[in-house]
């Protein structure tokens, strides 16, 4: 299997070329020459398999350039009930990522069980093994450096930890993250985790990380690399557990699912709409935004209008909130047929900060075949639907599946079964929790009082000069 850029103008890749970088060196985004297509045997068959045994069949599908020995064990050690067992529902553990059952055909399957209480350790607990494997292959080491508003830094440093040949230094705003989150990330004593918080604003902190990437002697002298959203082996670990929501929900493979996941980048549901075109039975993918809806203007109206970081409203579901979606192009290159000179031509535009508009083509007539929809949900909706699914199931969500689960009423057709991605726990967002519910989130026993543990993290301005020092001296 080999990888091809959206535009066009960067020569074919084996997986393991491309797994330590980001994008493809003519700015596109790396995808698979074409989809790997599943039989109605292969889903009779994967039907009975564990979580690790279902990720091996369908990552050896994509990661051809690993001895197959290797990657099984290398999966097999990535996904164990140990690592994803922070369970609230009562689900199976042993499932990875188990489904609760709201009401019949009406499901949220749990993302969230991992190390940091997000749907992120899916992909990057696999990244992190995945790493350690290839840069001990090849006798190389990585310092990777990221800026993070809460999940993704979380998700990184606890995949990170302890991996030979790696170190990670995350910057995060000053002040601004969660206590729980500021205590995810700063209480590890991982020697090779560095974490830098930023007198300033989450893009005070992105506008550092991409000033170094641009600084081409720098990342080559250093090794600087990254694990952002837009890296193809966190998308190709998240079309597994389509799969296995699939099965889960189902008796026979004749079914038809649905499933609603709320968006932000446009990760997620890109492995979602993987899954369907290799052949997985959905039905729809259902896509939910916050108010930040530029993914739902899209799939509503043909236009895709990002935002400037102004725009960007700062919402309780914050891991929802973008300015422009990083992963679309992917889905837009098989929108538009595959075709890269239309990728050129459509990008050119997003990168001068311009609209482009499909609805007048002939690609948005395709649309439908691609099963996508959409809707928006605003902070009251969060808050009553947080009301009503603590009300009518007993279930305590957190502020971005309940987006999810607002926008999967409103899109539900009666008798279809439908899957709530949950991409992170309640716990995560106190506040907002309180508000509607007027208690506490649950939170995993594990996890209690990790606030009161010793905090490691420096404190800088956003100096750039400053920041790339921290960097030398500790790389
Ligand atoms: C990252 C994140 C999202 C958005 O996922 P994308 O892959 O960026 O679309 C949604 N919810 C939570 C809790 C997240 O951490």
């Amino acid at each position: 299997m080999r990888y091809i850029s959206t535009r066009g103008q960067s020569a074919p890749q084996a997986f393991c070329d491309i797994l330590l970088g980001g994008l493809a060196p003519d700015g596109g985004l790396y995808l698979p020459e074409s989809y790997p297509q599943v039989t109605r045997a292969d889903l009779d068959a994967w039907r009975q398999l564990s979580y690790a045994d279902l990720a091996y069949e369908i990552l050896a599908r994509f990661i051809t350039d690993i001895p197959a020995d290797d990657l099984k064990s290398l999966v097999a050690r990535t996904y164990t009930a140990d690592v994803y067992c922070h369970l609230r529902n009562g689900g199976d553990a042993a499932q990875i990522t188990p489904l609760t059952k709201l009401e019949d055909g009406l499901y949220t399957q749990e993302l969230s069980n991992g190390p940091t209480l997000a749907f992120k350790d899916m992909a990057m607990q696999l990244l992190g093994n995945l790493f350690e494997y290839v840069l001990d292959k090849r006798g190389e080491s990585i310092n990777i450096l990221g800026a993070t508003s809460g999940d993704t830094g979380s998700a990184a440093e606890y995949a990170m930890r302890g991996k030979h040949n790696v170190k990670v230094f995350m910057l995060s705003p000053d002040g601004k993250m969660s206590a729980f989150q500021r205590a995810q990330m700063y209480s590890l004593t991982d020697a090779n985790i560095f974490n830098i918080a930023v007198r300033g604003m989450f893009d005070d902190a992105q506008d550092i990380v991409k000033a170094v990437s641009n600084d081409a002697a720098f990342k080559k002298q250093y090794k600087i690399g990254a694990v952002n959203s837009i890296n193809w082996a966190r998308v190709a670990a998240q079309i597994v557990y389509y799969f296995q929501g699939y099965f889960l929900a189902t008796a026979s493979n004749d079914e038809e699912v649905s499933f609603t996941v709320p968006s932000g980048n446009f990760g997620n549901i890109c492995a979602g709409h993987i899954a369907r075109m290799m052949g997985l039975p959905i039905k729809h993918l259902v896509l939910a935004t916050n108010e930040n809806d530029v993914l739902d203007e899209f799939f509503r109206t043909g236009v895709y209008r990002p935002r400037t970081s102004v725009e960007t409203s700062v919402t309780s579901s914050p891991s929802m909130d973008i300015s422009k979606a990083s992963n679309f192009e992917r889905f837009v290159f098989d929108l538009v047929g595959r075709d890269p000179v239309i990728i050129r031509e459509l990008w050119s535009k997003v990168d001068k900060g311009e609209a482009f508009d499909l609805s007048t083509t002939v690609y948005w007539k395709n649309k439908p075949k691609f099963g996508f929809i959409s809707g928006r949900s605003t902070h009251v909706d969060r808050i009553n639907t947080i009301r009503f699914a603590q009300g009518r199931y007993n279930v305590m969500l957190d502020t971005h599946t309940a987006d999810g689960l607002k926008v999967a009423l409103e899109n539900r057709q009666p008798g279809q079964t439908m899957i709530v991605l949950e991409t992170a726990q309640p716990a995560k967002f106190e506040e907002t929790i309180r508000e509607a519910l007027g208690s506490e989130p649950v939170r995993p026993a594990s996890l209690q009082g990790i606030e009161n543990l010793p905090q490691h993290v420096v404190v800088m301005d956003p100096d750039l000069a400053a920041i790339k020092a921290f960097v030398a001296e500790h790389a």
